[in-house]
Parts: C-alpha cells; structure tokens; sequence
C-alpha cells in the first residue's frame, strides 16, 4: 500500500481504496472512520475504465492504492473536491451493470452508530470471535463481518486471495468462530474436502452465506458438515440486509432465504416484486443519481429489483433478478426456477439459465452448463418436469460459468 499522502483530509471527505483486502485495508477502513472521513471499498481489479465511471461522481479528495497502479490511477481519476459531506459509500457488485455508489448519505452520526449496533447485534460478535474473511473486503458484507467482529474487540483472520488449501489451513491452524461466505466458496471447499478431507470445524458458531441462490445440495452438506445451530443464510445486497434464516428454518422450507430480520418489513407486489422497509438509520440513496434513488423507493420502501413471494407465515421465496427474467412469447421464465430443475440432474455440476433475442418468440431460454451431461439428455429431462415455454431452447456446455467474486454469474458473459 503507498502511505504517501499528500493531502489533508477533513471530516466528510472521501478516500477511495483501490488496494486487494488485506489487514491493512480493514485498518484503513476503520481508521478512515473513526476520522469521519468516508471510505470508498473499491475493487482493486477495475480497468482504468471503470475506474473513471466510478471515481468521477465519487471525486474522492484521496485515492489509496498500490506503487505499481499509482501511475494509471493518477491518470484515471480527476481530483475534483466540494460535494456534499456524507457517510460511508459502499459499491455493489456491478453484476447488472456499472457498480452503484450505495450511499448512506441520510445518515446522522448517531444513525452510523445504530446501525453498526444493530450489525453487531445481529450477530452477536463478542471479543472472543475469529472471523475468517474468505472473500474480498471491498464488498460489504465480508467487511460487515469483519468490522463488526473487530469492533468487538474479536480477531479477524485474512489468508489472502480465496484458495479451498489456504482457508482449510487456516481453518484448522486459527480455529474461526465465524465465516461469511458466497456458495461458490462453500461449493469449492467441499470439492476439496472431497479430495484432503474435512478440516475439524467444531471452532465455527456462525456460518453465514449470501449474494447468490445456494444449490439444495450444497446446502444440506453445509448443514452436515458445520455444528448444529451455526449455519445461516441471509437475503441482502449493498443496499442492506433484509432477511436472516437459520439452516433449521430452511430445512422445513426448503429453497426459503427467511423472514424479515428486525425492524424491517418485507412486501411482494401481484408481479413479483419484493419491497423492504428498515429503519431510518438504515436509509440509502445511490451517489449522483437521483433518478436511480427516486426509482428505488416508494414511501418508506425500497426495492433492487429483485422478484419473489411471501408463504403465510412471512418466509421469503426468491424468484430471481428482474433483468433476469425471461419473457419468451409472452410468458414469464424465472431462471432460477429452471436452474433450480436442472441442478437436480446429477450430470450438472454447474448451470445458469437465460434468455437471448429471438425473431419469433421475443426471447428464448438458453442454458449454459458445466458436467457430464449431454444437451439431448438435459432437454429429455427438463420435458418430464416443466412447461414447454420453460425449457430451454438451446443448451451450451462450458468447462466454467463466468462467475463475480461475490458468487454470480456473469450472465452477458455467456454464450448467445
Ligand atoms: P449491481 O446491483 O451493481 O448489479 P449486485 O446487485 O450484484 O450488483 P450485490 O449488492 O453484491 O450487488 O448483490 C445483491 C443481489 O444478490 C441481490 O439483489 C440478490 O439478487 C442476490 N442475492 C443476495 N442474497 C441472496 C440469496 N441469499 N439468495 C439468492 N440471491 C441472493
């Protein structure tokens, strides 16, 4: 990290950190804070492109980054100062998009403080805790985690970038209370356990996954595997937490992502879309686009697009993203729901389903697959479980599906 700094920062500035996760880096952002001065967590990886779409609204009065980067950053970045003084700003993934400045920019001192409170709370991170971070810090709930288990006067574990070896030594070599991870990793890990065996894991109290839907059969092998009680899954984006779910709950219910965590109250219109309210301290605009923000709320609620259903006693069932939705002649495709199929054929390791431009049909479901399985197969199987407009058209096998480090997939990164 260059610790050349060669400005005075005040409180409401904004720093962005362009360096990869690194215990330092939980420093810097907790540093930052205490100073008043706002951290922007920022994927090191950005090309100098993505870079200026990000920093330009941003106009960070510093960047921190790595000696080898400092020239293409200076390049890249236009130092600008004088917007307004604000919170923390967090980016999302970018999954559909350029990522979102999530900006808690309603936020009082006071409000910042509930809401690491609240964080803590949920959790429950007393000093005693051992986080292990498995993915990058620049995304907000691993450095949620880690924070709040700092904050607690706990230990935070960083093994570096995520390597199924790597976390298995430090698994068994720091005894970790507590992990958050996306399905991906768990997926990885239990691949290599497969291989070296399963480390002692009677250290864990909190194993919490998120950011992407969890296949059936890695998540009964979660709940095998880690001791009773300590594994959760919760619903949530940049924007906040919205729901939380012991495995248990799953388990009656499975494919559920669980009820509204405290404070927060979960609504679904007729088509689908899933609304949330919290508190006021947890309230967010996006950086430098009202029309973005204004879209996103409705009164007290808020939604990012995403689509489900609530069964009577208030537990959430996950539909999938609206862009991601299929509109093939006229009738509605969630992936999800076909990925959720097709995951249980056991040639198919991996799957994402989408829709691609068709003259006839507006749409046509595509799959994209990794396994064993062959297309004729596949399309054998989906005809004995789902409607015709459901099924895909065209089937794509692939040695990977493009994946975000936060677990999704890359879907314009996948074959027409
Ligand atoms: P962008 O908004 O820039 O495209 P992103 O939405 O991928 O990025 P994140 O905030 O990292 O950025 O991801 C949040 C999304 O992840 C949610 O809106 C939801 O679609 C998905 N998600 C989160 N938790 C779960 C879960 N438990 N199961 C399934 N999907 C989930």
């Amino acid at each position: 990290m260059s610790r050349t700094v060669s400005t005075t920062l005040g409180e409401g500035d904004r720093v962005a950190l362009l360096v990869p996760g690194s215990l330092d880096y939980l420093d810097a952002v907790l540093g930052l804070l205490a100073a008043g001065v706002v951290p922007i967590p920022l994927d090191p990886r950005l090309t100098a492109y993505e870079r200026e779409r990000i920093l330009t609204p941003l106009s960070p009065a510093l960047v921190v980054t790595s000696a080898a980067e400092l020239d293409r950053v200076r390049a890249a970045y236009p130092d600008t100062r004088g917007l307004p003084r604000a919170r923390p700003v967090h980016c999302t993934s970018g999954t559909t998009g350029t990522p979102k400045g999530v900006w808690s920019g309603l936020l009082s001192a006071e409000d910042a403080r509930a809401l690491v409170a609240e964080e803590r709370s949920l959790w429950s991170f007393v000093d005693t805790d051992v986080n292990l971070v498995l993915s990058p810090l620049h995304h907000s709930a691993p450095l949620r985690f880690a924070m709040g288990t700092a904050l607690a006067g706990g230990r935070v574990v960083v093994p570096g970038p995520f390597d199924p070896a790597l976390v298995t030594a430090a698994i068994e070599a720091e005894r970790p209370t507590s992990m958050f991870c996306v399905p991906t990793h768990l997926q990885r890990l239990f691949a290599h356990w497969d291989e070296v065996g399963v480390p002692d894991l009677s250290s864990f109290r909190l194993v919490a996954h998120a950011g992407a839907p969890c296949p059936d059969a890695v998540k009964r092998r979660l709940v095998e595997l880690f001791p009773a009680g300590s594994t959760w899954e919760f619903y949530g984006s940049t924007e906040g937490q919205f729901t939380a779910c012991r495995s248990e709950e799953w388990l009656e219910r499975p494919g559920t992502v669980g009820r509204a965590r405290p404070g927060r109250t979960l609504s679904v219109d007729p088509d689908g879309t899933i609304w949330c309210t919290v508190p006021r301290f947890a309230r967010f605009s996006y950086f430098g686009d009202p029309d973005k923000t204004a879209a996103t709320w409705r009164g007290d609620a808020f939604t990012v697009g995403d689509l489900g259903r609530l069964d009577e006693d208030g537990y959430l069932h996950l539909d999938g993203r609206r862009e991601d939705l299929v509109i093939s002649g006229g009738v509605n495709v969630y992936p999800l729901e076909v990925e959720q199929v097709l995951q249980g054929h056991p040639g198919v390791d991996d799957v994402a389903v989408y829709g691609v431009p068709d003259e006839q049909w507006g749409q046509r479901v595509c799959a994209a697959y990794v396994g064993t399985a062959s297309a004729a197969e596949l399309d054998a199987f989906v005809r004995e479980r789902l409607a015709p407009p459901k099924r895909p058209k065209t089937w794509h096998r692939l040695e990977e599906l493009p994946r975000t480090l936060t677990g999704k997939v890359l879907r314009s990164d996948l074959p027409r």
